[in-house]
Order: structure tokens, then C-alpha cells, then sequence
């Protein structure tokens, strides 16, 4: 079909792309558009896979049916006690605060059920064939033997606790996400190193994760460069509605359309642009355990710490908190410890050899949806950008959707929550 498209899109080698950013979106864009014929550029101010973008360091999961946003009825009663309490996972640099209080509010005004009901129906159309769009853009590569697949796990104490997430479980239900019950029996055959207080698990068949998702997107890039792409180390200052590209020191650089998918620093482009999106960056960590004595099966949400834990190649990587506090500050010192905790919590007793720490940048725009497509006044730029806690999941789907309309094509698929001038 791509192929057959091509053919009918005429000389396509006389097409240029630029992809700014070389994270999961920006690389699946740049293997898609190269496989319609184009010629295109991959640019980053670091190598894809590095340890700045949000695609190294997230929980892997391919997390299919994680279409509750984080703003949810009740979450303005709660959140001031989370705030307060450094043993929850919800932290705010209060030196920010005055910068995002307008996004915090628009932030918290999605959290009705009636919103979240339309968003969790916008994101399953992004995540719903996540493991499927995954397998197609690295079949045939080295990126392709990081993909796992199978069960994804939410660890409960007990059933009174999975009660408790009644309402999320009813909205995953409604879009065909229907788990299965295992007892503490059950758990044990997953994850053998789980303490005695996790009783109840509610598992969710036909989900996926990568076993290392740094060199997982590093794979993919060597894929598109072996394709025939280009890949450019720079920083890229500005972007104009024409399709030019300016790099810091002032070198221009043009084509007949830029793909923006610099994960949570495109906003600052895109303001650019004229474009000005509630955008910030959810700062997530995640405490990596290398060579632990044993690992879980298949990945675990566990609620109770807010955090996910994902079996990878080198052991088990724990990643959450939620963390508002820009771009630019470095790392706080709490949410490690959290992670840390919390590991002693699922795994009382379990050793490892080697920890890593690491804090990144979750692209969230106000109401948990991508900007996705065409930029009013910029023709030649297309948005895809915002996957928040599922970017890794539906960085394919988005990056496949965004060379589509970059190619002038119409894609399968109704964007219109996604619009990136919908915030006017
Ligand atoms: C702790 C944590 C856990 C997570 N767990 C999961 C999970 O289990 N499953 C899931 O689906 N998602 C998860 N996510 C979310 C996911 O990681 C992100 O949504 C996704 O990686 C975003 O990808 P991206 O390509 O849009 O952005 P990034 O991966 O951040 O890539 C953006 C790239 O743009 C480049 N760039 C930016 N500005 C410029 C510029 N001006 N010039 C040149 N280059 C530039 C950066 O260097 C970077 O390489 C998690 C995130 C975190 C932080």
C-alpha cells in the first residue's frame, strides 16, 4: 500500500522532511516519511537514544490499555495532602509554581468525568494498536528484538484495593481492555520476590514492553540512516511556517515540511510559530536495579506507589512520580528515594548488584492529548508532540500519523481532539 501510494506520489526523491527531535516520535516519523520516498533529515542536539530524551529512561511498557489521564475526578481533593507529603509521588518545585499556575489550572479544569471520559476515548485510538505499530516500524531490524510481549500486571494488596480502582478499570473496560483476576498463587509465578502484602493482581493479555528503550530508539535511528536517512547533531533555534530551519550559530536549513516532535521543548518552537500551547514538562524518574536476583515476568503498575516496574535487559527499571518543575532544573533529591522505598515495598528482601537513578521530561500538554498535525499560519509544520505517560506506547502511531499528513495524505484516524490550534 505505502509503496503503491509512493508510486502514485510521483518523483518523491525531489521531497525534503526535516524531523526535529530524534525521540521514539520524531524517529518513527523520519523511518515512515523515508519509506514513502522522501528525503529526510533527522535532527537532535544529542544522539537518539541519549539519556536527555524522555524515550531513554521511560517504564518501556507498550501500555495499550493506560487510557485514564492523570487528572481525574477527586485529584483536586487529594492533591494538596500529596503535596505535602514527601511518601507520595506527586512533587512541585514551589520556586515554579507562579510560572505554571495557568497550566495547572487548565491542567486540573480536565479532570471532570465527562472530559475524562473523551480523552480516554482520544488516547485508545492512539494506543490501541501500539504493539502492532511498534512490530511494523522495526520489523526487519535490531530495534525489533527489544520488543517483548505479554501480560501487564496491576499489584494490588488485595481485592478491596483493586475496588478501589473501579472507576479507571470501567473506562479501560469500555474501550475492550478486560482483566483477568490472579490470586497470591498467581503472583508468585509472575514475580516469586513479591512480599507477602500483595495478594491480588488484574491483568490485562496482549500488551508489550521494550527491554531497553534508550538502545531500543538508538536501533531504530541506525535503521532509518541504513534506509538512507540522514541523521544531523544540532540544536535547532527556530522554525519557520516555509519549512526553514535555524540551527544555533545561524546556519538555515530548508525543506518542503518540518515534522516538530522535540517531545517537552517543543512548545518553545512552537510559540515560534505563533503557536501557544498550555505544555509542561511532567518530570518522571526512574531507579533502575541492575542484576537483581530475580524480576518479574511481565511489567507491573502498582498503584499504591504510583509507579510501574519493567523487566529489561540489564534487570528491572522502577519509573513514575509526577514532578512539576520546568525544563530546566536538575533533578531532585526526594523522588529517588521514593522509588527506592517503594522497591523495598513490592520486594522486601530482594538484592541487586548496581542501581542507576534518572529524572526526564514527559511531554503533557493541558488536557493529556498530543498536538497532532498541520500548524494554522505554518503550512509547512506538522506538530507531533504531547504523548505524556504513553509517548512510548504511541510514538509510533504518532510518528507514522504525522508523516502521513506531512505527505499530504489523509490519515484513518479522527485527529480533531488533537488539533494543535484547539487551546485557541
Ligand atoms: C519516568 C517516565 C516513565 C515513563 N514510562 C512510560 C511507559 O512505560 N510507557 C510509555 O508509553 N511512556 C512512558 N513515558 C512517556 C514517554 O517516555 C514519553 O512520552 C516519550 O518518550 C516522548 O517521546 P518524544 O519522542 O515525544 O520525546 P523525547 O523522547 O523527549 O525526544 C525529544 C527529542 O527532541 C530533542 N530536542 C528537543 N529540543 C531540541 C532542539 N531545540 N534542537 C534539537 N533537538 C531537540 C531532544 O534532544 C530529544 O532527543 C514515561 C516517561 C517518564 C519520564
Amino acid at each position: 500500500m505505502d509503496d503503491e501510494q509512493a508510486r502514485r506520489d510521483g518523483p518523491q526523491d525531489q521531497r525534503r522532511a526535516i524531523v526535529v527531535g530524534a525521540g521514539i516520535t520524531g524517529v518513527a516519523a523520519a523511518i515512515r516519511l523515508r519509506r514513502m520516498g522522501w528525503a529526510v533529515t533527522l535532527i537532535d542536539r544529542a544522539p537518539a537514544g541519549d539519556r536527555g530524551a524522555a524515550s531513554f529512561g521511560n517504564g518501556g511498557i507498550l501500555a495499550r490499555c493506560s487510557i485514564v489521564p492523570v487528572p481525574v475526578p477527586g485529584l483536586l481533593a487529594k492533591a494538596p495532602r500529596m503535596l505535602f507529603d514527601p511518601d507520595q509521588p506527586l512533587y512541585l518545585r514551589w520556586s515554579y509554581v507562579p510560572r505554571m499556575l495557568p497550566f495547572l489550572a487548565k491542567y486540573l479544569s480536565y479532570g471532570s468525568e465527562a472530559q475524562v471520559r473523551r480523552i480516554a476515548a482520544a488516547l485508545a485510538g492512539l494506543t490501541g494498536d501500539s504493539v502492532d505499530e511498534h512490530r511494523a516500524l522495526a520489523a526487519g531490524s535490531a530495534a525489533a528484538g527489544y520488543i517483548q510481549t505479554g501480560d501487564y500486571g496491576f499489584l494490588y494488596r488485595d481485592r478491596a484495593q483493586y475496588q478501589k480502582d473501579a472507576w479507571g478499570h470501567a473506562i479501560r473496560a469500555e474501550h475492550g481492555f478486560h482483566p483477568y483476576e490472579v490470586d497470591r498463587a498467581g503472583l508468585l509465578e509472575r514475580d516469586p520476590a513479591l512480599g507477602e502484602a500483595w495478594t491480588f493482581g488484574a491483568i490485562f493479555p496482549d500488551h508489550g514492553w521494550i527491554a531497553n528503550p534508550g538502545a531500543y530508539v538508538a536501533a531504530l535511528a541506525e535503521t532509518f540512516a541504513r534506509e538512507g536517512g540522514v541523521i544531523r547533531r544540532a540544536e535547532v533555534e527556530a522554525l519557520s511556517g516555509d519549512g526553514r530551519v535555524t540551527l544555533a550559530g545561524g546556519a538555515v536549513m530548508r525543506a518542503d515540511r518540518v515534522i516538530l516532535a522535540a517531545g517537552a521543548w517543543s512548545a518553545r518552537l512552537a510559540a515560534g510559530l505563533g503557536l501557544r500551547l498550555p505544555m509542561e514538562s511532567e518530570r518522571g524518574y526512574h531507579l533502575a536495579l541492575k542484576s537483581p536476583a530475580s524480576a518479574p515476568a511481565h511489567p507491573w503498575m502498582v498503584g499504591e506507589v504510583k509507579a510501574v516496574t519493567t523487566p529489561m535487559d540489564f534487570g528491572v527499571r522502577l519509573a513514575g512520580i509526577v514532578e512539576f518543575g520546568g525544563l530546566d532544573a536538575g533533578p531532585s533529591e526526594a523522588p529517588p528515594k521514593l522509588l527506592r522505598k517503594a522497591a523495598a515495598r513490592i520486594w522486601p528482601g530482594l538484592e541487586w548488584e548496581a542501581e542507576e537513578e534518572w529524572m526526564g521530561h514527559r511531554p503533557v500538554l493541558a488536557d493529556s492529548l498530543p498536538a497532532l498535525g498541520a500548524i494554522p499560519g505554518a503550512p509547512a509544520v506538522v506538530a507531533a508532540f504531547g504523548g505524556q505517560h504513553v509517548g512510548l506506547t504511541a510514538g509510533p502511531r504518532i510518528g507514522r500519523l504525522a508523516a502521513e499528513i506531512a505527505a499530504g495524505r489523509t490519515p484513518n484516524a479522527d485527529l480533531a481532539p488533537c488539533a494543535p490550534d484547539r487551546f485557541r
